[in-house]
């Protein structure tokens, strides 16, 4: 029986001449060893569901990300989070929409899911949720970097009053799909939208079917342009083609990377796993963060196209 974890950190510009070396290597060594972490925990039977939820907190802990502690500010300056958490295995699902002060919105997330009867909680009602559990919230300044405010300030610069996706390029919203030992997968996708973004707006990676979805055949966690993600149902449409047209798990997830933005480059990607362990990390950007371990395969980061 195969098990393994995919992870992503984000999809965009991301261009070999426009990252540092030692920024680089930040990246590899995180990852791998979420990825090894992520693995070890499969290998002693831990639920894929726990994986993906371990996996996403250790993005949203490291500033080098678009979630959680490295999320993006809004047109207002603040930090709006979107998370989601889904048990491929019994259906269930959490979520939460434009959260503030929140730590590890994917826990939140997943408390969602096993301690309300509701799926999806926004705003100012899901940190009083989030307080009335005792979930870790910050102040504000926990949120800022210096990565982030100065991408603010670029993007109100060119104020047009479009919302951006990290147009340097450095970082992105995070996500990951495993598949256990019990042939059980689960998915999960943490993100701190995107920069200049406003009027309180959400993202793909809140809404289910969209940004995130898992069932008994697949899982799968996407990153880029949420808009785009939302109008395709795109998640969700991986596994409708898997399942109503029995395509596979990488035809699938090409066909649906190539309908985004209506066949534009530039807009995204995704990560995806099957329930036997086959994988596809398609995208239309220069770049992506990701890796993967499975238990039949070499374990792998990458970040640029080839
Ligand atoms: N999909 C995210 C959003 O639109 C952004 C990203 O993936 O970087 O909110």
């Amino acid at each position: 029986m195969n098990y393994g974890l995919v992870i992503h950190g984000g999809a965009g510009t991301i261009l070999q001449s426009k990252l540092s070396t030692e920024l680089e290597q930040e990246y590899h060594s995180l990852l791998g060893a979420i990825l090894q972490e992520g693995h070890t925990s499969l290998s002693k039977s831990k639920s894929a569901l726990d994986v993906v939820k371990q996996a996403v907190r250790r993005m949203e802990d490291s500033p080098l990300f678009n979630a959680g502690k490295g999320a993006v500010f809004t047109h207002e300056k603040k930090n709006e989070m979107d998370a989601t958490i889904i048990d491929g295995s019994t259906g269930g699902c959490g979520a939460v929409a434009m959260v503030t002060n929140i730590r590890n919105p994917i826990s939140l997330a997943r408390a969602v899911m096993e301690r309300t009867s509701h799926i999806l909680l926004g705003g100012e009602g899901a940190k009083k949720f989030a307080e009335e559990i005792g979930h870790t919230i910050e102040q504000d300044d926990y949120f800022y970097t210096d990565r982030r405010w100065l991408q603010l300030q670029a993007a109100l610069e060119n104020e047009n009053g479009t919302a951006i996706l990290d147009h340097n390029g450095k970082h992105g919203t995070v996500g990951a799909v495993a598949l256990d030992m019990n042939g059980h997968l689960a998915a999960a996708t943490s993100s701190g939208g995107m920069t200049n973004k406003r009027y309180n707006r959400i993202g793909d990676s809140s809404l289910i079917g969209c940004g995130t979805y898992a069932n008994t055949s697949c899982a799968v966690s996407t990153t880029g342009i949420g808009e785009e993600f939302m109008r395709n149902v795109s998640a969700y449409d991986l596994s409708a083609l898997m399942m109503y047209k029995n395509m596979s798990l990488q035809e699938s997830a090409d066909e649906v990377v190539r309908k985004l933005g209506n066949g534009k480059e530039n807009i995204g990607g995704l990560i995806a796993i099957d329930d036997n362990g086959n994988i596809a990390m398609p995208f239309n950007t220069t770049g992506m963060y990701r890796g993967y371990y499975i238990s039949n395969k070499q374990p792998a980061v990458l970040i640029y196209k080839d």
